[in-house]
């Protein structure tokens, strides 16, 4: 089993050499290596295959198209941050209501300390976070004028307790920079203060994969985000993929993303500014996509009277 494992590990990492990001496997195949990874009796070979890089990780369902092919940003689907829908339903735990959330009065700051005392005393988000692991609230400048949103922490998120610190958070750092901007002068969210777990997980396991929320799990992590904004009181928001827009927008209110993005909707009486995950770009790294997402962020930059060198204005263009 060593032997098969140890050609299994190298595989991965040959296909990753090659730019594979993610190869589809069967749950029984994913529950069968689990298994194996996971079993007492074979600790070296878990350490290793756990040592397997992020990217080069086995998913458990097939990639949606959007996020193998080349398919252009404009013709994209509900899935854009690079997480899977599981073929296994997702039995989440019932959740009970969402909190009711009353923030006290005071500074942003004393607001904003609350609101994480809140959150990480809250026992559902608790039940939700591994050992070890943390509830991620968002953070930044708290007189930010952008809030950007995401989706739901990833496995670097949940040790480090703080949102896009892992290679998409790289990237929208870089976005950010390219816009003029320093990570520490916007705020950062998540719609989810927890990563949502993979089905079929029992408790003590890596998580291997990540999956978008459920509508009852956004639902649940709400008004956790809606104090933020709140607190921070942006200009504007820029929701980063389907899931965020989802959340903000309702469920229902589009098919795809390419219908909505780079068009301003209204949230709490804030404009949204709709685009692609940073994921996406990371899977796609095409002066395509990336002129898409840097269009929606000149709008953004536009909106705010900030200033945009001929420069600036032509990154990404097709030459
Ligand atoms: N993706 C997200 O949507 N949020 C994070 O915090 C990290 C990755």
């Amino acid at each position: 089993m060593r032997a098969a494992l140890t050609a299994v590990i190298d595989e991965l990492k040959r296909l990753k050499a090659g730019g594979v990001k993610s190869i589809p496997v069967s749950e029984g195949t994913v529950e069968r290596l689990r298994r194996q990874i996971l079993s007492r009796s074979d600790r070296t070979q878990s350490a290793r295959a756990t040592s397997v890089p992020p990217s080069a990780q086995l998913q458990s369902t097939r990639m949606p198209a959007a996020a193998v092919d080349s398919t252009p940003p404009e013709h994209e689907g509900r899935v854009a941050s690079g997480r899977t829908t599981p073929t296994t339903p997702v039995t989440a735990k019932k959740l009970p209501p969402p909190p009711v959330v009353v923030l006290p009065q005071g500074s942003k700051q004393s607001r904003w300390d609350a609101l994480l005392a809140m959150v990480t005393a809250d026992p559902v988000c608790k039940q939700h976070v591994g050992t070890g692991k943390k509830v991620v609230l968002g953070f930044g400048d708290l007189n930010a004028r952008i809030f950007f949103c995401g989706e739901a922490p990833g496995a670097e998120e949940e040790i480090q307790g703080e949102p896009f610190v892992g290679p998409a958070g790289q990237l929208l750092t870089k976005m950010i920079q390219a816009m003029g901007l320093k990570r520490s002068e916007v705020y950062i969210g998540n719609i989810m203060n927890w990563r949502p777990d993979m089905p079929g997980m029992s408790s003590g396991q890596p998580q291997i994969g990540n999956r978008p929320p459920t509508e009852e799990e956004i639902t649940y992590c709400l008004p956790y985000l809606r104090a933020q904004l709140e607190i921070v009181s942006p200009e504007v928001i820029v929701a980063l993929g389907s899931t965020a827009a989802q959340g903000l927008l309702g469920y229902g209110s589009f098919k795809t993303l390419g219908e909505i993005r780079g068009r301003w909707k209204p949230f709490a009486e804030k404009p949204v500014m709709v685009t692609y995950h940073p994921s996406y770009i990371l899977r796609n790294p095409s002066n395509r996509s990336k002129r898409a997402i840097w269009e929606d962020l000149l709008k953004v930059m536009e909106r705010l009277a900030l200033p945009v060198s001929d420069k600036q204005r032509a990154y990404f263009s097709e030459k």
